[in-house]
């Protein structure tokens, strides 16, 4: 993952940050922490990585499945080394 991509709206550098989000799909909360997002530095912007949406899909999927009806998630332990490898490639 890179640290900065451009907007897809002005083109201008958006940076990577890290946010939470609740989810509340079938009865079941999901409390997500430490969700990789771009934010645009000029028009705040939000952009989303597919490759974490994908792996957000997966792991909810996962979840999904079994008794309890609250979950904490903490993404900083899944997403962070994958921000730290590009990073040292770079
Ligand atoms: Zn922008």
């Amino acid at each position: 993952m890179k640290k900065i991509i451009r907007c897809l709206e002005c083109g201008q550098p958006a940076e990577l940050k890290f946010e939470d989000r609740n989810v509340v799909e079938n009865n079941k909360t999901f409390h997500l922490k430490g969700i990789p997002i771009y934010i645009c530095k000029t028009c705040g912007e939000p952009t989303y990585d597919f490759q974490i949406e994908l792996k957000l899909e997966e792991i909810l999927d996962k979840l999904m499945k079994n008794e309890k009806r609250e979950y904490i998630v903490n993404l900083t332990e899944i997403f962070s080394p994958m921000v730290e490898m590009t990073a040292t490639l770079a």
